[in-house]
């Protein structure tokens, strides 16, 4: 399975938003999709349909070894697309992770049981550069990173690509940045059509030419449960993550392309 991390350590820049609808995108595209939610705040789950009590195992007991993958795994309302759910107490997992010899590589090892179950793995990263989000790192094939649409966007992008670094030239040396996303783009303020400018001019082909408009049915969908692509499939919002998705798939590595 192809592992795709979306991060960035920026609050609300639309991680979850990005991670819930490309993820639907892909199983409807007939992807077997499992999204990890990797976020102790546990909106990707919540989006998906999942309430709190039904999170029996989530990723803190993957992360505890206190699970397998397979019974961590939950299955959505959404054909070809499982969750991982996650649950607050795993922010004590940073800190129960730490004294662990492989405290970094800990979710791609408890993950290897499903490789051949899923064609394609997002993990939604917590706004954090912690041992969660180096899990994620550890374990993905590609990163791919939501970039608001406002004045500060680049503003931490920095940090991040140093962490990327520090992982490519440590424990996953085979990781790539699949692309910058901007998202909450609003054509009637001048200042994000700015922004969206000089991110290009900065990030060049990494961008791709896909924006996520600002769309309050893509605000709306998780209070039901839904991703937005199911509540309002052709409201502006779902038709831009499914061109996203589109521009995804023409980057994956067309060998690994298998459904
Ligand atoms: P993150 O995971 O990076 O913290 P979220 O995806 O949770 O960000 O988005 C933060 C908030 O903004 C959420 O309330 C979400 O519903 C809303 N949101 C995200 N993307 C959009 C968008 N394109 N248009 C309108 N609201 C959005
Ligand atoms: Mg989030």
């Amino acid at each position: 399975m192809i592992r795709i991390a979306i991060a960035n350590q920026k609050g609300g820049v639309g991680k979850t938003t990005t991670a819930i609808n490309i993820a639907t995108a892909m199983a409807a595209s007939g992807w077997r999709t499992l999204l990890v939610d990797i976020d102790p705040q546990g909106n990707a789950s919540t989006g998906l349909g999942i309430p709190a009590r039904d999170r029996d195992y989530s990723t803190y007991d993957l992360l505890m070894r206190e699970g397998t993958a397979q019974q961590c795994i939950q299955q959505t309302r959404i054909p070809k697309l499982d969750c991982i759910p996650a649950t607050q107490d795993l922010s004590g997992a940073e800190v129960e992770l730490v004294g662990e010899e492989d405290r970094i590589d800990r979710l791609k090892t408890m993950l290897s049981e499903v490789d051949s179950s899923y064609d394609v793995c997002f993990f939604d990263c917590p706004p954090s550069l912690g041992l969660l989000t180096v899990n994620a790192l550890s374990a993905a094939d590609s990163l791919l990173v939501p970039l608001q649409c406002e004045f500060f966007a680049l503003e931490g992008l920095s940090q991040l690509l140093q962490t990327v670094e520090r992982v490519q030239q440590g424990i996953n040396p085979s990781l790539k940045i699949i692309g910058v996303t901007l998202t909450m783009f609003d054509r009637r303020n001048r200042l994000t059509d700015q922004v969206a400018e000089d991110v290009r001019e900065c990030l060049g082909g990494l961008v791709f030419d896909t924006v996520i408009p600002r769309n309050v049915r893509l605000s709306e969908a998780p209070s039901h449960g839904l991703p937005a692509l199911i509540y309002d499939h052709s409201c502006a919002g779902s038709r831009a993550y499914m061109s996203l998705a589109r521009e995804l798939l023409g980057r994956l590595p067309a060998e690994r392309k298998a459904a």
